[in-house]
């Protein structure tokens, strides 16, 4: 879906196999622990148009990845713990695992695995969802294309007319969508997709329900030992994007709801989308002046003592549904996929 992904994890697959080739650059590359971001866990339900697939690993995968990360000497920790973390001397590689907005197949599919590994773990919760209201716009666009047999809509000022009748069409459709979308304004793309979505007849609604979990199955989910409930905004609002003011009310009110709800500390938060074009300098500012203890992007890369002083601007590693492999694993574990990403430069904070 994202040809920033994709070229990223194209890079990571050259990687993997420079890995072996390269294993001097290894010291280099590895920094002192990883983030790592999941979304979906739930077995495969084949079709063959599935543009959010990145988003989507098998439970499998999540147990071959926690077997992977032990046997390469990573240590599982808490996000909690590291800050701590990151001043320590020969110390063993660390993991984080992280989960964002709140998907109820986490529940059903990965907590089970996190059990049995031992593996503390953090969900980020946007409000919204666990209200059964809000837009998973991304779902809703794919939902609409699979239902749609052609697309014309405005977007950014002109028409966007293609065929969407096989799998093929239906990719093309949702990668040129998906962009244009992603370059307008916030309330313009969600009035968008509101358009095509009506068109196809799809309930935006109704999928938050089926996938998002509710205040109440959270509250227990928040009583797992091991288990700590971060901030995902109220709206999932891609906030480089929006007013100063308006962060800032997505930021603290998403946290407020969780607190109250949940009856819980909210000392962490994840940037919706969380890539350059949804999260800056500004956002880090405001999630440190917030007084959260962390604030993780999806800038992609290891964690690096250096960014002890930028705990606000956390890099993480997507564990990606394309590349559910060993290989993939053992490249992006290994960093040197992040040092050219990076131009060798250890942070991408600014
Ligand atoms: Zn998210």
């Amino acid at each position: 879906m994202s040809s920033l992904r994709h070229r990223l994890f194209a890079a990571g697959f050259a990687a993997a196999s420079a890995v072996r080739a390269n294993e001097w650059l290894r010291p280099l590359a590895r920094g002192c622990g990883i983030i790592l971001t999941f979304h979906h866990v739930r077995p495969w339900r084949e079709r063959a148009f599935a543009p959010n697939r990145l988003l989507e690993i098998t439970p499998e995968f999540l147990d071959r990845t926690l077997t992977t990360l032990k046997e390469l000497g990573f240590e599982l920790i808490a996000l909690d713990d590291l800050p701590r973390r990151l001043s320590e001397k020969d110390a063993p590689p660390f993991a984080v695992l992280t989960f964002d907005d709140g998907y109820r197949d986490n529940l059903l599919y990965a907590m089970p695995v996190l059990r049995r590994h031992g593996a503390p773990w953090t969900m980020f919760v946007t409000a919204n969802y666990a209200d059964g209201a809000g837009r998973l716009w991304w779902c809703e666009l794919e939902e609409a294309l699979t239902r749609l047999k052609r697309v014309s809509i405005h977007v950014g000022g002109r028409r966007i007319e293609c065929p969407c009748a096989g799998p093929d069409e239906k990719a093309k459709a949702f990668e040129r969508l998906y962009w244009a979308l992603r370059a307008e304004p916030e309330d313009r793309l969600l009035a968008t997709v509101t358009l095509l979505a009506d068109e196809a007849k799809v309930d935006a609604a109704a999928l938050v329900r089926e996938l998002c979990l509710t205040w109440d199955e959270l509250k227990a989910l928040a009583r797992e030992p091991g288990v700590s409930i971060g901030a995902h905004t109220v709206t999932h609002a891609m906030l480089a994007k929006h007013s100063e003011d308006d962060a800032w009310r997505e930021m603290v009110e998403g946290r407020a709801a969780i607190a109250a709800q949940l009856k819980v500390e909210v000392r962490h938060f994840a940037f919706p989308v969380g890539d350059p074009t949804s999260a800056g300098p500004r956002d880090f500012a405001l999630a440190r002046k917030a007084g959260f203890t962390t604030a993780v992007t999806t800038r992609p890369g290891h964690v690096f003592p250096e960014h002890g002083a930028h705990l606000h601007a956390l890099p993480r590693i997507s564990v990606n549904g394309l590349f559910q492999s060993e290989e993939a694993l053992r490249g992006l574990l290994s960093g040197v996929p992040f040092l050219a990403w990076n131009r060798g430069r250890r942070l991408n904070v600014s």
